[in-house]
């Protein structure tokens, strides 16, 4: 039932001005500085934050060759033209980690290992414990080989895991658990950072209040507020709450001037047609507002300005599910630009869809969906149910989006949909 109009891709691309979801983010990102601002943060509170430099190593990786078993380490001469097993060597003294065997060895002699401790002088490969016995012959330890090793097999060669001048990761690189393990290996102490993002979010609406306050006749809960908070918790943010402001232009006015000295100001509510008047007003006096249709739902109306102080502003919807696609699909790469992050890629995955779904042509669609893995290990998505915009819900169920494509005019259960895992939003 899908793609049966066989559009060309970018055929709607002009349509009545609206523009894609792509080339709407080719617009913002052309209006968004990059920070070059850093500071220097220690390994204990760097986790998760933009590196301001590439980084290289100074010192080979490992810096000494060390075992990778448990074992008995000797020179690989002995078994030069002489493969014969077993072969019996005479045990001179034990190299622990951390604690080297300060000795050389010669041929026909061996020293006991264990894993990560240093490959002592005069050896060159380590036999795994298993296949050794020990032989106890007056005083002395022999060793019985049974099965040699290959020649070099279990040592870890010097500079095996990072050469001297290897790059451990590019400037843009997100700290990521593996990357600041790696740092600490180099024994480094600090690294310099991009400095943190200053956000600012507020609220808008009449009908707004804060959870603990008495909803009187009319009002609602605050929803995006917190919802966009949670979206924006990462090392890399500072987030300032500037609550709720009423709909008028004296109040947005105010927030608008206290939202300046952030780097992005974030609202939600007040800018589907009509109503954008107020903040449209409030950014003609301080700044600039553009406002786009995207060829997307939720969320066609994408807003975004810029203050007289440089503060980038984006007014999302109002309704929470569009709050919070708008934000995965516009701030998230927003974000990471201005903080310079590279390689974040969005990761999609095919699934086979239990659902049937409906969609007009038109638009792309992020529908809510939950991925799971089948016991024959296939990726299978179901809908969250009810795709009003409103109903968070059906966002709060699921784990991830079902994109339809612009032409797409349905899915049937039974067919392949592209799937974007809710964890693709993180910053
Ligand atoms: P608006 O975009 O201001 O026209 O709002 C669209 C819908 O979203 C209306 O039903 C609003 O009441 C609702 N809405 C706006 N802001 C919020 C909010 N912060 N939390 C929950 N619902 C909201
Ligand atoms: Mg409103």
């Amino acid at each position: 039932m899908t793609h049966q109009d066989n559009h060309p891709p970018d055929c709607y691309s002009n349509s009545e001005g609206s523009l894609t979801v792509e080339q709407a983010l080719q617009r913002v990102k052309g209006l968004l500085p990059v920070i070059e601002a850093s500071e220097i943060l220690s390994l204990d509170d760097c986790s998760g934050r933009i590196t301001a430099n590439a980084i290289t190593c100074e010192q080979a990786l490992p810096s000494f060759a060390n075992s990778s078993m448990d074992g008995y380490a000797f020179n690989s001469i002995v078994m030069d033209g002489n493969r014969t097993e077993p072969l019996t060597l005479l045990e001179v003294g034990v190299s622990l980690a951390g604690h080297p065997y300060k000795g050389s060895v010669a041929t026909n002699q061996c020293v006991r290992i264990t894993t990560g401790a240093k490959i002592p002088v005069g050896c060159d490969v380590v036999v795994i414990k298993e296949n050794t016995s020990v032989v106890k012959s007056g005083s002395e330890t022999l060793i019985e080989i049974k099965h040699l090793p290959k020649p070099g097999e279990n040592v870890r060669a010097v500079g095996s895991n990072l050469a001297t001048g290897d790059q451990l990761c590019e400037r843009g690189s997100k700290i990521h658990p593996a990357l600041l393990g790696l740092i600490a290996s180099t024994g480094m102490t600090s690294i310099s950072c991009i400095r943190p993002l200053k956000v600012a979010v507020f609220s808008t609406g009449d009908e707004l209040v804060v959870p603990g306050e008495a909803a009187g006749d009319g009002q609602i809960y605050d929803a995006n507020g917190y919802l966009l908070k949670s979206l924006l918790q990462s090392p890399c943010i500072e987030v300032t709450d500037l609550g709720i402001v009423a709909d008028s232009t004296h109040a947005v006015r105010e927030v608008m001037q206290k939202a300046s000295q952030a780097d992005i100001a974030l609202s939600s509510g007040g800018v589907s047609v009509g109503e954008a008047d107020v903040v449209k007003q409030v950014l003609e006096e301080s700044g600039t507002l553009q406002m786009w249709k995207i060829l997307m739902k939720p969320g066609r109306p994408l807003t975004f300005g810029t203050l007289d102080s440089g503060t980038r502003y984006f007014g999302l919807p109002g309704n929470p599910v569009s709050a919070m696609v708008t934000f995965a699909v516009f701030v998230v790469p927003a974000i990471r630009h201005m903080l310079g992050i590279k390689g974040q890629v969005t990761n999609t995955i095919r699934a086979t869809c239990c659902d049937d779904l409906a969609k007009q042509p038109g638009r792309m669609e992020l529908q809510r969906g939950i991925l799971t893995l089948s016991d024959y290990g296939d990726w299978q998505v179901a809908t969250t149910g009810l795709q009003d915009s409103h109903i968070l819900a059906s966002m709060a169920k699921a784990n991830c989006f079902i994109r339809l494509a612009i032409e797409s005019n349905g899915v049937t259960a039974g067919e392949t949909v592209d799937v974007i895992p809710l964890d693709n939003f993180a910053i």
